[in-house]
């Protein structure tokens, strides 16, 4: 009787805020959220992702239907949360498009497309996605794959201002959700990968003017920057650096996620990316930490002051990025209560701070991974394997891959159960130097082998494909556990939401599923007709409550084995009965005819070797661009070098790569692409080779 009681409660207080809250969203609305609206990436600024609504619980999630949907007009990787106040709906889509529907009817009352270059799309590593907005006091703020932040007028979609947060000469992306702490919007970058510096940014809400920036590596200058990070890397940082290519690459560190806001101890937590070039050895001389690589920064939301920081892979090696999802929470651990920064970075350690201090207090192996055997709790060191450094020409075959034991997949927290639920990966990765590696500015520069298997020349990988299995692990934080895990049958599938109904609501494959929060027991499955990868969230409009979901699959893994289908917006509401019609039966390719094919002269193993370096980054077996070797584009040597070197397609984000090779160049890559077309296929397998 008690949790009914509450829900009505709940309810009615959602009916009051959708009625009285015209004021625009800012930080006392967000502290007051009930549930009704969903007013930033993680709801509230904890980010823990968990909703108080009621309605739909274990007792009449069965019931749960579609109330409404949208089909957009991209088929690229949807990641968005959408956010609801004041009756609308806003979400975005990949290419950076921003939505505004009425919550409750679907009706779309804008749209807003920030018109981002086609070959834009060549500088992002894991496909063209964004993950949202942020709203605050009747504006919309938007990162674009071109680097801009934008700020919109929340009724209408009109641009209040539009500022480039990022150098254009260099390959910087934003595909994160900004976020809004006291009138200052923090965005952060992405495109290590590819070779740029990275930092994050404060810009006043009110007028799009710069407050401060601060940087997670050195100015490969050596001078002051004349940001927020000066000091800290005058005093310890930049001792953590060696001779090495971060000098040319900028050293990556890019904060191309995680971004969370503390309002109890006015801290900003940021999670830092890998470095550029991944290779330690090539990077930093393989000496020093390279501080702030792969870390949680903690700032001061006003000035960018460094507080503390946490390192969770020092000398980063492996692409194990610190941008995963920082959760806050008050934990009792030991009999004490504790504030808690909570992350699950892709190395595979579940990490427990102290918020205030940065201080270790576990961390803890949430998938089998081998490239540490334990985080040592007085040092806050891992243990590392011995083969983990691929060192002297040697390999490591090793848990995690790039692709992390977790990656930008929003984890929830249920305090109700104790629990976090992360979506996680168990995977492998295969490393070892590159050979002859020289930084080549805006192409693939991860100082790792990307050797392609030519007619003659071997490929240094091992044979066997690396497993990839996605799991939902209902993680217990003080317990330093699994409470249970479920085995998925996808990798790369969706972020989570909980719920007070005592509900998880998680997507793999096509399968968006709400399992009790208590056992991991499916009570309720919907199939969304195509693979979901986005979280979904909830809100409450005139006592019915809604749960709303980003359809289409990509990012790192590009889109796995799936057909492209265009993104769709899902909102589901108890006895809801709206069928969205299925999605056209996907069309097999006919098979190459290579008797049409112009023969060519070019040399294969050659092509092998830059199709390794340019291009099997994007087109992978299995991957959401055209698979080459089945393209009729290699055909024919005229077109192809339109498309490849001129940029016949850099609208659809095919960018011209005269600036990297030549006509004879391309002319290799093609007859490299016809004798694979000959080769008997490899099975499909998102996996090892992915990123993110
Ligand atoms: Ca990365």
């Amino acid at each position: 009787m008690k949790g009914l009681w509450r829900r009505a409660v709940v309810v009615g207080l959602a009916l009051t805020v959708a009625a009285c809250g015209r004021g625009g969203v800012d930080a006392k609305r967000i502290a007051a959220a009930d549930g009704a609206e969903w007013l930033t990436y993680g709801r509230t600024y904890d980010e823990q992702r968990f909703s108080p609504l009621a309605q739909v619980n274990k007792d009449t999630v069965g019931k749960l239907g579609v109330a409404w949907w949208a089909e957009f007009d991209t088929d690229r990787g949807q990641e968005a949360t959408p956010l609801v106040a004041d009756g609308v709906l806003y979400t975005t889509t990949a290419w950076s498009k921003v939505y505004a529907f009425d919550a409750r009817t679907g009706k779309q009352l804008w749209k807003y497309d920030p018109k981002v270059p086609g070959e834009a799309g060549f500088n992002a590593c894991c496909d063209v996605v964004n993950r949202g907005v942020a709203l605050w006091k009747g504006r919309l703020y938007v990162g674009t794959i071109d680097g801009r932040l934008i700020a919109l007028d929340a009724r209408t979609g009109a641009v209040a201002w539009d500022v480039q947060t990022t150098d254009r000469t260099k390959p910087y992306t934003i595909t994160g959700a900004p976020r809004v702490v006291k009138g200052k919007v923090l965005i952060g970058n992405g495109g290590a990968e590819y070779g740029v510096r990275g930092y994050v940014s404060a810009y006043d809400a009110d007028s799009g003017k710069l407050a401060w920036r601060f940087y997670t590596t050195p100015n490969p200058k050596g001078a002051p920057d004349g940001a927020a990070s000066d000091r800290v890397f005058r005093d310890k940082a930049s001792a953590t650096w060696s001779d090495g290519v971060w000098k040319e690459s900028g050293g990556g560190g890019t904060v191309w996620d995680a971004i969370t806001y503390d309002p109890k101890l006015d801290l900003v937590f940021i999670g830092v990316g890998n470095g550029a070039p991944w290779n330690h050895k090539l990077r930093s001389g393989g000496k020093g930490d390279n501080l702030f690589l792969s870390s949680i920064v903690a700032l001061r939301p006003e000035t960018g002051e460094y507080v503390w920081h946490y390192q969770t892979t020092p000398g980063e090696s492996w692409d194990y990025t610190a941008t995963q999802h920082i959760m806050l929470a008050d934990l009792n651990i030991g009999g004490v209560e504790r504030r808690v920064v909570m992350q699950a970075p892709k190395n595979g350690f579940f990490y427990v701070l102290d918020a205030r201090t940065g201080a270790l207090i576990s961390a803890d192996k949430y998938v089998p991974v081998d490239w540490a055997e334990r985080i040592d709790l007085s040092t806050g060191r891992p243990v590392e394997a011995p083969s983990a450094r691929y060192r002297d020409g040697g390999i490591s075959q090793q848990a995690s891959s790039p692709l992390g034991g977790h990656n930008w997949q929003p984890m929830a927290f249920s305090p109700r159960e104790g629990l976090v639920y992360v979506p996680a990966m168990r995977n492998r990765g295969f490393y070892a130097d590159a050979l002859g590696f020289k930084f080549i500015p805006g192409a693939w520069n991860t100082g790792l082998t990307r050797a392609q298997a030519g007619p003659n020349t071997p490929s240094p990988k091992p044979a066997t494909p690396p497993l990839a299995t996605g799991e939902l692990i209902a993680w217990d934080p003080v317990a330093r556990k699994a409470r249970w895990t479920l085995a998925l049958p996808a990798a790369w599938t969706s972020g989570v939401l909980a719920t007070e109904g005592g509900l998880v609501f998680h997507a793999a494959g096509n399968a968006f599923t709400a399992y009790d929060a208590n056992d991991g027991k499916a009570l309720w499955s919907y199939d969304a007709g195509a693979n979901v990868i986005a979280p979904a969230t909830t809100y409450a409009i005139d006592g019915e409550q809604y749960v709303a979901l980003m359809v289409g699959v990509g990012g790192a893994p590009m889109g796995g084995d799936q057909p492209r289908r265009p993104g769709r917006l899902l909102v589901f509401k108890l006895g809801g009965t709206v069928k969205p019609p299925p999605y056209p039966a996907a069309v097999a390719m006919p098979p190459l005819d290579l008797a049409a094919a112009t023969p060519s002269k070019g040399d294969a193993d050659r092509g092998a070797a830059l199709f390794g370096q340019f291009c099997g980054a994007c087109h992978r077996i299995g991957g959401l661009l055209p698979v080459l070797p089945r393209s009729p584009a290699i055909l024919d040597g005229e077109g192809f070098k339109a498309i490849v070197l001129d940029g016949a397609l850099k609208a659809n984000g095919m960018a011209p790569f005269r600036r990297y090779f030549d006509e004879a160049g391309a002319e290799d890559i093609r007859a490299f692409l016809l004798w694979q077309a000959k080769q008997p296929a490899p099975a499909p397998k998102p996996g090892g080779a992915s990123h993110g």
